[in-house]
């Protein structure tokens, strides 16, 4: 007789457990906590884009898109990398519509990397990323940023980063801004990168789904890796309408970059979601092309919720660190004589009812990030309010 294995699933994921969000979620519920932990707003996005998603449901637009995308979002999405980073993409051929920014990064790693092959990346990362590394067979190379003496803004030591490319390095995966510590990667720190990942013949890829959301601190200005001398050739550039349009859950997003690698990325993709999201392509399609205004409010809206709660988390005793840009803020718990960031997160919600993430889920050395926990502004000014009384109390 065979025994049944009590764990069958296989070994390159078996460091994965489920992920702290699913985690945080239930003790939110469970105590009725303010969700500061994971990054979803609680407003919908522009009517405009609800509007075209609702006339696409009703116009018999629910079957398969085609493979690449319907061509309005194709056409929209290049266009908007024109009007706002100057950037020129082919719709046909240098765009693929994926399933949220998530699958994007997983198709284009997995299409990209031979087992073995090595990944750098900045950690503290997107938690997605370790995992898609993994299925690959692949190996990280993680950098870390630390917050710096002085202004306490994140950054890395470029010795260090050097010392992460190697002769097995096939790509460089940055997110910037970035989540979770909020720092946006300055032009020189992004020349550095393009520098080692040309040196190397390594392939960037870029996860730029807060793109809009750059803070007045840091110039307003976001810079896209693959507006750097050399760097549109060898990038992968990866966006979303999550972040952007406020609809995280429609998971609509795409790729772009030249023709053989957008081969190489829709390869992958065809065969783990093939399409999705037919009737809200058209509306993300509708929203890409709303006019600058909607653009700069998202902005200054989400910065003054970025100033509402750290005013109130640095009156709360905490040590905040800065963030130039997304929906979050890092924030040392050593003020408050905290030591270990997740028991601070796991009885947070019962003893204040509210809900934060600790950072050390996003390092390969949690020891890195032991202190730090993060915290989201994408909600209403009066849950924010609401959660700094609690947290004061
Ligand atoms: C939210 C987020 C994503 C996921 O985007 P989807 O379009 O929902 O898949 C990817 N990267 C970062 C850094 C994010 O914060």
């Amino acid at each position: 007789m065979t025994t049944i294995d009590s764990d069958p699933g296989v070994r390159r994921m078996r460091a994965f457990g489920t992920t702290i969000f699913a985690e945080m979620s239930a003790l939110a519920v469970r105590h009725g906590a303010i969700n500061l932990g994971q990054g979803f707003p609680d407003s919908d996005g522009p009517p405009e884009m609800l509007a075209a998603a609702a006339e696409a449901l009703r116009t018999g637009q629910n079957q398969y898109p085609p493979g690449p995308g319907v061509p309005a979002l194709r056409t929209a999405v290049a266009e908007h990398q024109r009007r706002f980073w100057g950037l020129e993409y082919d719709p046909d051929g240098e765009v693929l519509v994926t399933a949220g920014a998530t699958e994007a990064i997983a198709a284009t790693i997995l299409g990209l990397c031979e087992a073995g092959d090595e990944v750098v990346c900045f950690e503290p990362y997107y938690d997605s990323y370790a995992a898609s590394i993994a299925l690959a067979g692949a190996v990280r190379r993680p950098v870390t940023l630390r917050p710096v003496a002085g202004d306490r803004r994140y950054g890395f030591d470029p010795a260090e980063l050097r010392a992460a490319f190697g002769p097995r390095t096939r790509l460089v995966l940055l997110n910037s801004p970035h989540n979770p510590t909020g720092k946006v990667f300055t032009r020189a720190e992004l020349t550095q990168i393009a520098e080692l990942c040309q040196e190397h013949g390594a392939y960037a890829v870029t996860d730029e789904v807060y793109e809009h959301l750059v803070f007045s601190d840091a110039g307003d200005t976001h810079v896209p890796l693959a507006t750097l001398p050399g760097m549109r050739e060898r990038t992968v550039r990866i966006s979303s309408a999550g972040k952007t349009f406020r609809c995280t859950g429609w998971k609509i997003g795409w790729a772009s970059g030249p023709a053989a690698l957008i081969t190489a990325v829709t390869r992958v993709k065809q065969f783990l979601t093939y399409v999705n999201g037919g009737p809200f392509q058209p509306a993300v399609a509708v929203a890409l092309g709303l006019p600058d205004s909607y653009y700069d409010e998202l902005r200054t809206d989400l910065e003054a919720r970025r100033d509402q709660l750290v005013a109130g988390l640095t009156d709360a005793g905490f040590g905040v660190l800065p963030s130039e840009g997304t929906y979050f803020v890092t924030t040392d718990i050593t003020p408050l004589g905290g030591t270990d960031g997740m028991a601070f997160c796991r009885s947070l919600p019962e003893r204040t009812g509210v809900v934060a993430v600790p950072t050390e889920v996003f390092y390969d050395d949690p020891e890195a990030g032991k202190r730090l926990v993060r915290f989201a502004f994408c909600k209403r000014a009066e849950i924010i309010d609401e959660a700094v009384r609690r947290l004061r109390a």
